[in-house]
């Protein structure tokens, strides 16, 4: 079967991954069904309901749902995430800002990292929106492609090979809400269907359960790496008086032994506050709790938000941030017609906002293999999952380097991954003491913008070693975050 054979894809979570890879794929002529277990209806026909009745409404606000526990955290779309979905989406960026995403520099966050504050620089721009707003307006564009079909209410429960003569695969699903009963000629679940497909890729999220479709097939399903920090995040919404913050947004990060925290604004004009900390320092779930949690960072700035804003609802916790990928890269006898991509493939701590990005950049792959006539073929999807994994490495060695430290687990002993650790930190104590090309340059990084070897250039190199010569020039002060910072404070400003 080539590439052109592929008329039929099931998509499986119909959240940013899976949509996206919707995007990629939907051609004329080919059937793409993402199943989802949430019911995906509301919001959607709400709003176009409305559109029919008045096509200058506003969009309703989309609200959280079960099947995305992290809905209510704040979600951050890194450049090259947005570079990515405009490509897929032409015209997905308007649409955020049209329904109030908020464009920030991060290089003029208020920034407090392992060193120190880092010095104002100019960055890629980065949307704020809520993971609600941005799943939706991403719905209802691939939702208008052809062949595109979005079911909700649908809990897939496993995969089947097709016999000779049938389709490649079956795709079994329940009306969510069913148990995942066995399915016997008498006792088969009510309303349980298999779907045809030639191509089904698995974008279920953290909750996959891909590993055990795969065993049932009889496919061992590959080792799982881990990195822990057990991250959790206590969040609330506010609404700020006008003018009362004049930073565009705060930052501390969590620091191995301590909490840390943001606060970023979103749409509708309201912003989140968030705690973040490891194992013992994680943020308590009340919001007396959470206010005396932000006063005991080393930097007061988020509590004095929280202090100065009015809370909307109440505290939302999320704990499961760990990093986890699936070597599926590595699985012997990787079946024809299946991918996976987004967090069920690789998962990281969402303090570095990467995962809509990662997810951005699978799709991409796919669509590419797509139009090389790469999608199908004996071998051809394990090339794609291998090919995916690849993605996903810097963003891992990111994550996972930095929670290592966070944990206080165990660090790599190798040498280059010791040199590395010892350069980056040097380059963070240059940023820190007001070397803006140090900061622009790991935080490229971070943007998943450019590649590791780029910290090497002979630039970067030839400061560093001016900083040995005439030692590194005084600590970047602490900015002006909000309109009652006192002078003193202020230092020389930003
Ligand atoms: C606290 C927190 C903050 C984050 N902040 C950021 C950020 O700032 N920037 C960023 O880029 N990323 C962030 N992320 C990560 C981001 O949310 C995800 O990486 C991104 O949404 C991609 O997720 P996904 O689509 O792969 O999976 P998910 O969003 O988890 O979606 C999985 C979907 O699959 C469905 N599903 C699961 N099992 C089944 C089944 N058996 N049958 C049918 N449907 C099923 C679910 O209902 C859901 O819709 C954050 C994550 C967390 C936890």
């Amino acid at each position: 079967m080539g590439a052109q054979g592929v008329r039929d894809v099931v998509v499986v979570g119909a959240s940013v991954a899976g949509l996206l890879a919707a995007a990629a794929l939907a051609r004329d002529g080919r059937a793409v069904t993402l199943l989802d277990r949430d019911d995906l209806t509301d919001a959607d026909r709400a709003d176009a309901d409305r559109a029919d009745a008045d096509p200058t409404h506003a969009v309703p606000a989309p609200a959280p749902r079960p099947g995305v526990p992290q809905g209510r955290q704040p979600h951050m779309l890194l450049h090259r995430g947005l570079a990515s979905i405009d490509e897929l989406l032409p015209g997905l960026s308007d649409d955020l800002r049209a329904a109030g995403a908020v464009p920030v520099d991060t290089g003029r966050l208020a920034w407090l990292g392992t060193g120190g504050w880092a010095p104002p620089s100019r960055q890629p721009e980065v949307l704020l929106a809520s993971r609600p707003l941005i799943e939706h307006l991403v719905r209802r564009r691939v939702r208008a492609l052809p062949g595109v079909r979005v079911v909700g209410g649908q809990r897939v429960t496993g995969l089947r090979r097709g016999r000779p003569g049938e389709p490649r695969w079956w795709v079994d699903a329940v009306p969510a809400g069913w148990s995942d009963v066995p399915v016997g000629p008498a006792g088969a679940a009510p309303g349980r269907r298999a779907r045809p497909a030639d191509l089904v890729v698995d974008a279920s999220g953290r909750a996959s359960r891909l590993p055990v479709w795969l065993d049932a097939i009889g496919v061992r399903p590959g080792a799982v790496e881990e990195v822990d920090a057990q991250v959790g995040y206590a969040t609330v919404r506010v609404r700020l008086p006008a003018g009362r913050l004049l930073a565009p947004g705060v930052v501390v990060l969590p620091q191995p032994g301590r909490g840390g925290g943001l606060a970023v604004p979103a749409e509708g004009g309201w912003w989140t506050v968030s705690g973040t900390g490891a194992g013992a320092h994680r943020p308590p779930r009340d919001l007396a709790g959470l206010q005396e949690f932000l006063t005991s960072l080393p930097d007061d700035s988020l509590a004095r938000v929280l202090a100065a804003g009015q809370v909307e609802g109440d505290v939302a916790t999320h704990r499961q941030t760990a990093n986890r990928r699936h070597r599926y890269d590595t699985v012997v006898g990787w079946p024809d017609g299946l991918l996976v991509v987004g967090d069920a493939l690789c998962a990281f701590n969402p303090v570095y906002g990467q995962g809509m990005t990662v997810a951005a950049l699978d799709a991409l792959a796919l669509r590419r293999a797509d139009a090389d006539g790469r999608l199908d073929g004996p071998g051809a999807a394990a090339r794609l999952v291998r090919e995916c994994v690849r993605i996903g490495e810097l963003p891992w060695q990111t994550a996972t380097g930095a929670d290592t430290a966070l944990a206080g687990l165990p660090a790599s002993r190798d040498l280059v991954s010791v040199l590395v650790g010892r350069w980056i930190g040097a380059l963070d104590e240059m940023s820190t003491h007001g070397d803006v090309a140090a900061q622009v340059a790991l935080s490229r990084i971070y943007q998943l913008a450019a590649g590791p070897t780029s910290l090497l250039h002979p630039r970067l190199v030839a400061r560093w070693l001016r900083t040995r010569v005439r030692g590194l020039g005084p600590p970047v002060p602490r900015p002006t975050v909000l309109s009652d910072d006192v002078p003193e404070a202020v230092g020389g400003g930003r």
